[in-house]
Order: structure tokens, then sequence, then C-alpha cells
């Protein structure tokens, strides 16, 4: 069976991150990629996580915490257009993953917005390492999901394709816009 556009982030995550490696969420939510990522990364990598809810680092943190995660976790609540400022610029990241939209049971008005987006995606493209990965998810069924998507598939398309390669999953078929997502990845 196909997987979905959220199982298939998971695998194109698992195929190129190594113990010891630095990654981001950018979208913390309730830190079910926050985890996936630590768990990959073991605990000489790490991982920095983003999200502005305070409700987002309170879940992840006792997630993290079950877990045995603690570690290799930096849970930041600020915006993801911070990173630039929060991640050296020397650092080399092997990943990063958007899942761009509201966070599901909770406030819908709290949605990612293109503006700050295209920030995060400015300063993780300048410290991918090369094979590495940025990976967004996108939920675009709500007021203003039409526009992430259109600042996403815009940036990505004018992405150099001597430096990278872009990927697109979406099923085409489905009713009630499921995700579609894109992969970035550094040549
Ligand atoms: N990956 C998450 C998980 O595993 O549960 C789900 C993420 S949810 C679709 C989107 C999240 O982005 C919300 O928790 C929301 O608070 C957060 N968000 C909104 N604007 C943000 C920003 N500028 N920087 C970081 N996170 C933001």
């Amino acid at each position: 069976m196909l997987q979905t556009a959220l199982h298939f982030s998971h695998t194109l995550l698992k195929e190129i991150i190594q113990v010891g490696d630095v990654v981001v969420d950018a979208t913390m939510g309730n830190g079910n990629d926050t985890a996936f990522l630590a768990e990959l990364v073991g605990s000489t990598g790490l991982v920095y996580a983003f999200d502005i809810q305070e409700q987002a680092l309170i879940n992840t943190e006792k997630k993290i915490t079950e877990l045995g995660l603690n570690n290799q976790t930096i849970l930041l609540q600020q915006g993801h257009e911070t990173v630039g400022k929060t991640i050296p610029e020397e650092t080399e990241l092997t990943a990063a993953i958007f899942n761009l939209g509201y966070l599901p049971k909770s406030d819908k008005q709290i949605i990612t917005k293109p503006d700050t987006t295209k920030k995060a995606l400015d300063a993780l493209v300048a410290r991918l390492k090369r094979k590495g990965r940025i990976i967004l998810v996108v939920y675009y069924g709500h007021a203003g999901g039409e526009a992430e998507l259109a600042l996403v598939q815009k940036y990505s398309q004018q992405l150099a394709q001597e430096e990278y390669s872009v990927l697109t999953y979406q099923f085409i078929n489905q009713k009630n816009n499921p995700p579609i997502l894109f992969c970035i990845e550094k040549k």
C-alpha cells in the first residue's frame, strides 16, 4: 500500500539521518516528529525543535521525557523564523521537517504563515549539508492554507537544479485536501 505523506516523510528522514547528526523539527506540535528525530540522532546528536505555543512544549517535553530522549533535544518556544539566529551558521544540518497548518484538536487560528516559513527555509537551506533533506508536509484545507502551499511550491521550484533536487508527493484523487509533501535535497 502507498504510504501517506506523513509516513513517507519519516521514510525520507530515516534514509539519511545517522547517529550524531544535527536536525530540526520546525513545527513541534505534540512532538511526534521531535521524538522520531531524537531516536534517529541518538544521544550524541541534537534535535532543535521550534513552536510558538506553550502547550506544544509541554506536550513534547512530556513525550521525550517518557522516552528518555531529553539529552539530545532542545525545545524552543520560538517561531521557526528565528532558526537563523538560534543555530550557529557553521552548524551543518542533515535534515529539517515542517508540518505546516494548525495543530489538530487545538486552536485553529494558530497556523503557520508564508512569510515566516520562507524566513525559516532561507536559514535552513543555507545550513543544509550535502545529501541533506528539508521536508515539508503541507496541510492546506484551512483558511490561509492555499497561500502557504503556493509559497512552498514557488520556493521549491526556484531552487537551482544544479544544487538541489526537489520532490513532491501527493495523492491526486483523494477528497478533503490530503497533505502534500515536498522534499528539498541538497546535491
Ligand atoms: N509535527 C507536529 C506533531 O508531530 O504533532 C504537528 C505540527 S502542527 C501541524 C503545526 C504547528 O506549527 C503548531 O503546533 C503551531 O503552533 C506551530 N507553529 C505555528 N507557527 C509557527 C512558527 N512560526 N514557528 C514554529 N511553529 C509554529
